[in-house]
This record gives structure tokens, sequence and C-alpha cells, in this order.
């Protein structure tokens, strides 16, 4: 029997289309080719062990919504980790298997799989982590979080493309609802409070009224979880593609402020993420909202923050230099600076919190020399080095440390440009008498009028 329900388009179109019970016909038009052979061939190999294997969670989901996601999670009927190595054995992934866990992940040229064992959860308190036992697939969904990511997909020969929800999760896609599965939910795992926001804001969702009521009721109990787990939702809100929807959302429920009180997101946030978007680095973009996120905040706030948080220790360089580098930036806002004195303010800083500066910044002079740094006079060097200036007789020490400096300030400053101007310089340094005075270069009071670092065509003055 093939039954139709009515599908809104995400998007808020007026577009209503059509879908059947048995999802068959949408999973061959949506799994790419060879992906959809390799599910097939997991499930035929599952049936002949007597498992069932089920496409779950938010590929079902993103399914229904015609969205792409090929980060495919299957759960087993019976035992993921052993069907994960037959599966291994006989073609050529790479296994990764958790046997704690009942969990699998089978890594291809060009996707993973993730297998697991259909689990039971039990929680021994609120905020703990669960007490986990082999369960059946409606065990396994009643663990999850919203009524959206609790479906499944049989993949068996018969039932094949059967969608199994148990909880109304088609119903609530087609109301453009976040629901909770039971009343313990939040109680159960805070985290989730983070999570339906996020799928909130990206799906452009509401929260169903009790789900919303609950929300709200339990963010206290985010003081139960643990700064690894809260971090990680964070880390997965920074990585949506306009996080400021789901931080200024969380922000206004006082869910931020629960976390560190005085964590924020407002308009300057979503301006600044915007910013931050335009620049396309996005390998680097979540590392660089955090650093905007906590722009405004104390250093001892944000002491506070990194210690709740557990954040790791490059992060957190970057986070605590982008507040010292935010007082440091009066001396920026000088239009008359010379490359050389830029390169000299910013070099301790990590690159992260320079580009946070230069999106935060309020000064277009201070903005402009960040840039200036980040794009070119980090990466400027000297061609002669140690070994080629003993060859001028500058023997090792404090002479030939102060004529690489000196070096390096004329490159910088555009004031040499070649081999033969370096040799030239670093012979008539040698020439000079270095232990009574410090390096003073010939010319350096001359302002450079164009350096190699292309200063003029960024606007540096004369
Ligand atoms: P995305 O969130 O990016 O759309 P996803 O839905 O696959 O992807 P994941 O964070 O990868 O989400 O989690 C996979 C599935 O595990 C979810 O769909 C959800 O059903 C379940 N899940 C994850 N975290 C929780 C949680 N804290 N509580 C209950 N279920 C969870």
């Amino acid at each position: 029997m093939v039954v139709g329900i009515a599908f809104y388009d995400v998007k808020g179109s007026a577009d209503i289309i059509l879908l059947a019970m048995n999802l068959e016909r949408q999973i061959e038009q949506y799994l790419p080719q060879p992906v959809l052979e390799l599910v097939k061939d997991i499930s035929g190999q599952a049936t002949k062990l007597g498992q069932r294997v089920y496409l779950v969670g938010g590929v079902v989901r993103d399914l229904l919504l015609g969205y792409p996601n090929f980060d495919l999670d299957l759960v087993v009927e019976g035992d993921a980790v052993k069907l994960a190595q037959q599966v291994g054995e006989t073609g050529q992934a790479k296994l990764l298997a958790h046997h704690r866990f009942g969990t699998a992940k089978l890594g291809y040229e060009n996707f993973t799989l993730d297998l697991a064992t259909a689990r039971k959860e039990t929680y021994a308190r609120p905020g703990a982590l669960p007490e986990v036992t082999a369960g059946t697939l409606k065990d396994d969904l009643i663990r999850r979080d919203f009524s959206i990511n609790a479906m499944a997909i049989s993949l068996a020969a018969k039932g094949y493309g059967e969608l199994i929800d148990p909880y109304q999760g088609r119903n609530d896609l087609e109301h453009r609802l976040i629901r909770i599965l039971h009343p313990r939910s939040f109680s159960d795992d805070a985290t989730r409070i983070l999570r339906g926001v996020r799928y909130e804001q990206r799906l452009g969702f509401e929260f169903e009224a009790q789900t919303a009521q609950l929300l709200k009721q339990y963010i206290p109990m985010l003081d139960s979880i643990s700064g690894d787990r809260i971090r990680h939702e964070l880390e997965l809100i920074l990585k949506e593609e306009q996080p400021e929807l789901a931080i200024q959302r969380l922000s206004e429920l006082g869910v931020l402020a629960r976390i560190a009180p005085s964590l924020k997101g407002d308009g300057w946030i979503a301006d600044k993420f915007d910013k931050a978007r335009r620049l396309k680095k996005t390998n680097q973009l979540p590392s660089l909202h955090f650093c905007l996120l906590v722009y405004s905040l104390s250093e001892t706030a944000l002491e506070q923050l990194l210690s709740r948080l557990n954040i790791q220790a490059k992060l957190s360089r970057a986070m605590l230099d982008t507040l010292h580098l935010k007082t440091k930036l009066p001396l920026l806002d000088r239009p008359s600076l010379k490359p050389s004195e830029i390169y000299h303010l910013l070099r301790e800083y990590e690159p992260l919190a320079i580009q946070a500066n230069a999106i935060a910044s309020e000064s277009p002079t201070a903005r402009r020399f960040l840039r200036l740094f980040l794009t070119k006079l980090r990466y400027v060097r000297t061609v002669l080095d140690g070994e080629e200036l003993k060859k001028f007789g500058i023997s090792a020490g404090p002479e030939m440390g102060k004529i690489l400096q000196a070096l390096h300030r004329a490159r910088l400053n555009g004031e040499v440009r070649t081999r033969a101007d370096e040799e030239k310089l670093a012979l008539s340094l040698k020439a000079i008498n270095l232990h009574a005075d410090p390096v003073k270069l010939p010319g350096s009071d001359r302002r450079s009028t164009s350096g190699p670092c292309g200063t003029q065509s960024e606007g540096h003055s004369e």
C-alpha cells in the first residue's frame, strides 16, 4: 500500500510535495549509486547473519526534507561490530570498531558509514551518561533527541524502504515542529537544549508548545553537563551555515548566560559572524567564531569560560590573545606606522586572534594594518641567513642577530629588495660599530615609500 502525505518545502514556500510511506524510490534517487549498492550489500550480509539494518537519524530527516546529507548512520538489530567486520573483510573498507560501544565505522574512499548496534539507554541520574544495553530499533529511537531525528528506514530486502516512525516525526516535519519524545528528555540530557535550538534555527522550525516550556524550565540542568559535552554542542552550532541565528536565540533564552554569565549573542555578533564568513576560510570558521563570541568578555570571565568548557590549549591561547590584542588596538590606529613597526606589534599574537581583531576592530586603520600583517608582513623573509652571513666574516652571536634583525626590518620596509641589496646592507652594518650603538640602518629614519609588502597598495601612508 502506498500512502501519500502532505509535506511542506522547508524554506516555507507554498510548494507541497507528496511522499509515500515506502521511501524506496526516494532512497534510490537520493543516495549516490555506489553508496546505495554498498548499503544494499551490507543489508544483504546482515540478513544472512539473521540481523536487520536501518538507516536512521539525520539522514532520514534530510531525505524527507530533500536536503543533501551523506553522513549515513545505520542501526543494526543484532551485532554492528560483527557485521562491520564481515563487510570489511569482503570489501575495501577501513574498519574502526569500538567493541565497548557496539559501534563501527567503515571508511571508504569518499565517504564513511557509521554502524551502531541498536541500544537501550537508562539514565541513573539527570545529566549523567546513560547506561547502555543492546535493544530493539524502537528502544534505539526513543533514546533520541527529537521526533524528527527518531525515524528509520528499513534496508532489509523484505520491507525495503519502509519508513519506521513510532514518534510521528514525519508529522512534525510536516508541521515544522521540534518535539521531544518524553517529558524527562531535557532533564535526562540538557545538551538537547542546544541541539534543539540548532535544528530550530537551521530548519526554520518552531518548538512544539510543551517542548518549548520544558526547554525553558530545564535550562538550569545545563549545570549538570560536562564542559566537553557543552563545548561539543557549541562547536556544532558554530559550524552551522548561519550560527548567529542559534547564538542569538540561545542568548534570548538565557542559555548562553547559564554557560557563562557575560556571554551573549546580539546584532553585533551577527554582523561579525557574517564578516567572518565572507573570508571563506571554512575550516577556521568555528574557532574564529569562538574568538568573536568572547570579544566583549573580561579576561577573568574568559578564563572561567575556558575552564568551564575545557577548551584545548591552542584555541584558548587564540581566545586570550584576542582580548590582549584588543587592548593594544589604539597603538595600531596610527596611519604613519611603518611595516616593521606593525610587524613588531603583532608578531607574538596567534593569527586567529589577529583575524578576529581585523573583523571586530572599530578602527579602519587598525583593521587595514591587521590585514596587512596577515596577508603579507608575516611571510616576509630575508634572503640571507646566518650561514651566508658567516661567509662575509660575520660571526654567530649578538652581532649576527642584530644584522639579521636589521635586514628583516629593511625587507619589511622595502629598503632592500634583492640579494645584492641585502649583501650591501650586511657589509655596511658590519663596518660600523655594532656594539656601541643599536643597529641603525642607513636611511632607517626615512619612511618607506613603497615596500615589498605592497604597503602603498594597501593604502599605507607616505
Ligand atoms: P546533524 O545534527 O548535523 O543534522 P545528525 O542529525 O546526524 O546530524 P548527530 O549529532 O550526528 O546528528 O547525531 C546523530 C543522531 O544521534 C541524531 O540524529 C540524534 O537522533 C541522535 N543524537 C545525537 N545526540 C543526541 C542526544 N544528546 N540525545 C539524543 N539523541 C541524540
